[in-house]
């Protein structure tokens, strides 16, 4: 029976005072992504496994050992998203978004699920948000999807988190690129882990996003993408490059980068910080322009990035960023009789309907512990009401912080005249 009161391996609760953590983040990244024009897509927890089999890729770690697939009573095999762009690519298939014109630009808010070994900045349920444009080649959109993730971490107010880009080139240039790096690789044949011996026929170029150190460390003498790059390649990372610089977005390229995900190609970036160890990447992205047509899709070239969301919020706190506090409660109406009740709950609404925080009495305590409650929650004002104040129709609104008492009719005005009230004498609202 204890199993049902403790939470999967893996997965967190955000409590009632703690989620105004997460609509701070996330109102943020909603109000960049419109002032870049993107709107929201919203798509199911799970698909057909073959969606994230194709759309991932067979060689990654995702769909080799990370994935949560299960068959369901029909006997279709399924699996809760380990990522955000699958859905959204087959979302774009499905409903032929490219009709509506091009690009396509979409963000979107998920939650991911992957079998890892849970530590500090790695879950087996944890949150992106992230932002997807389909149809565009230019490399504009790569510099203009950058800018949006800088603004937003800037937005958030982190210091020290760097970006680092590269160009992992098309399949053209990655072809000869695959080949030098068998040679490199071959000669270590005998040091490699299991899951990098098997990627260095398909897809050498894993090994270089491999987690183990001992691989990690051959992969530091490994080739570099950058001397690989066919002209189109080079001169669309050329590109992007020139448009950071133009917008003051510092960067520095970094040739190991290549992503976790298999289908990405030219410009890859990730933002990384050393303020909360190992796990200190907050956002990657880049160009899959292959994705659309792996799928079954026309040539689509498209682009994104993701944010992992429980990082971006430990980053936030090592580095001490203050979270506006949430405003509290306005008015606390305690009762005193059943009078009082049925007086408190007409004008609750009112008050509520102007906009403000407003709650009363559910549980029938008596005053002073409604009173200690009310002082529990932060109320900014509390209002007794019982016998006397129904009788005369009028009662003292109380500033919680400076004792001041204001009297107000207990009429249609109320919630109106409390409403100024609360804008004109700020020094009830302790935040
Ligand atoms: P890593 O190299 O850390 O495993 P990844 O390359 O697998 O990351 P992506 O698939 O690109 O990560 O996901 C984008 C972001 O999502 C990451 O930069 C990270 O912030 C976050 N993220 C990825 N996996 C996890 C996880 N298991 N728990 C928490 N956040 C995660
Ligand atoms: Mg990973």
């Amino acid at each position: 029976m204890a199993l049902i009161t403790k939470k999967i391996k893996g997965t967190e609760d955000v409590l009632p005072k703690q989620s105004y953590r997460w609509q701070f983040i996330e109102n943020i990244m909603r109000e960049e992504s419109r002032a870049y024009g993107f709107r929201e897509i919203r798509t199911p927890v799970f698909e057909h496994t073959e969606l994230f089999a194709r759309g991932v890729g067979q060689t990654t770690d995702v769909v080799q050992k990370e994935m949560y697939t299960f068959d369901t009573k029909g006997g279709e095999s399924v699996t809760l998203r380990p990522e955000g762009t699958a859905g959204a690519a087959r979302a774009v298939l499905e409903h032929a978004l490219e009709n509506e014109g091009l690009p396509i630009k979409a963000s979107y808010f998920v939650s991911c699920y992957r079998y890892e070994k849970p530590q500090a900045g790695r879950l087996r349920e944890f949150h992106q948000f992230g932002i997807e444009e389909y149809g565009t080649q230019s490399p504009l959109a790569d510099a203009e999807v950058i800018c949006l993730a800088q603004s937003v971490l800037d937005r958030l107010g982190l210091g020290d988190v760097r970006l680092e880009i590269n160009s992992i080139g098309c399949p053209t240039c990655r072809a000869k690129y695959n080949e030098a790096l068998r040679a490199y690789f071959s000669q270590y044949q005998d040091q490699l882990c299991p899951t990098c011996l098997t990627r260095l026929e398909k897809n050498p170029m894993r090994l270089l996003d491999c987690k183990s150190p001992e691989d990690h460390k051959i992969a530091e003498g490994a080739p570099k993408i950058t001397d690989y790059l066919c002209e189109e390649c080079e001169d669309h990372f050329g590109e992007v490059k020139r448009y950071l610089d133009s917008a003051g977005v510092a960067y520095t390229v970094n040739p190991t980068i290549v992503r976790g995900l298999d289908y990405y190609t030219k410009t890859v970036f990730e933002f990384i910080t050393d303020s909360i160890g190992a796990q200190g990447t907050v956002c990657g992205g880049g160009r899959y322009d292959g994705l659309i047509e792996e799928l079954g899709g026309k040539h689509l070239p498209s682009l994104g990035f993701a944010m992992g969301l429980e990082r971006l919020l430990m980053v936030m706190d090592a580095q001490g960023v203050e979270i506006p506090q949430p405003e509290p409660c306005a008015l606390y109406i305690a009762t005193m009789g059943d009078a009082a009740k049925v007086k408190a709950f007409s004008l609750l609404s009112r008050v509520r309907a102007c906009g403000l925080t407003a709650e009363t009495d559910v549980v029938g305590r008596g005053l002073r512990a409604q009173m200690k409650y009310a002082d529990k929650i932060g109320a900014a004002y509390s209002v007794v009401l019982g016998d006397n104040e129904i009788a005369e129709n009028k009662a003292k609104v109380k500033n919680m912080n400076s004792g001041e008492q204001t009297e107000l009719a207990l009429d249609d005005t109320f919630a109106e005249k409390f409403s100024v009230l609360t804008l004109t004498d700020k020094t009830a609202f302790k935040i």
